[in-house]
């Protein structure tokens, strides 16, 4: 069920929790900003997602609320994960859902970054 971006941070959130160490996650890069771990149910051979580790629901509330540091660290972040997996000769793609009509499962901002395979259409019909 997609969530309500407009919704205030819920910290309860299973990004929060991992970010906490309260549940596992497959990290694959962390820094003061950021945290890169496998998706729980990829959707490709390489599917990542890249949370900020601030409170933030969607890209919108992260770019309102955000310092600048943390925006930086943030969109380096997705570069580096993406330069490290080797993804930049091949392409990949990311994607950011958010709220109802994004299809937004997990209120915190989180960056999809896939690859490994060629990724078909942008939206599907
Ligand atoms: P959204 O639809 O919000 O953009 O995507 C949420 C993503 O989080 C989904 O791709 C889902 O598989 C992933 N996910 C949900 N729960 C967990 C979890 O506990 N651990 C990990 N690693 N990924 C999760």
């Amino acid at each position: 069920m997609p969530i309500d971006a407009t919704l205030p941070y819920d910290a309860g959130n299973i990004f929060a929790r991992i970010l906490r160490g309260e549940i596992p996650a497959k990290t694959v890069y962390e820094d003061d900003h950021a945290l890169a771990f496998h998706d729980i149910n990829p959707q490709a051979p390489v599917h990542i997602l890249v949370i900020p580790k601030g409170a933030y629901v969607s890209w919108d509330d992260f770019s309102a609320r955000g310092s600048e540091a943390e925006i930086a660290g943030f969109v380096r972040a997705v570069g580096h994960v993406a330069r490290e997996q080797g993804l930049v000769a091949p392409g990949y793609r990311l994607l950011a859902n958010i709220g109802g009509h994004g299809g937004q499962e997990v209120p915190h901002l989180h960056v999809h970054l896939f690859g490994g395979r060629p990724l078909g259409m942008m939206v599907p019909a």
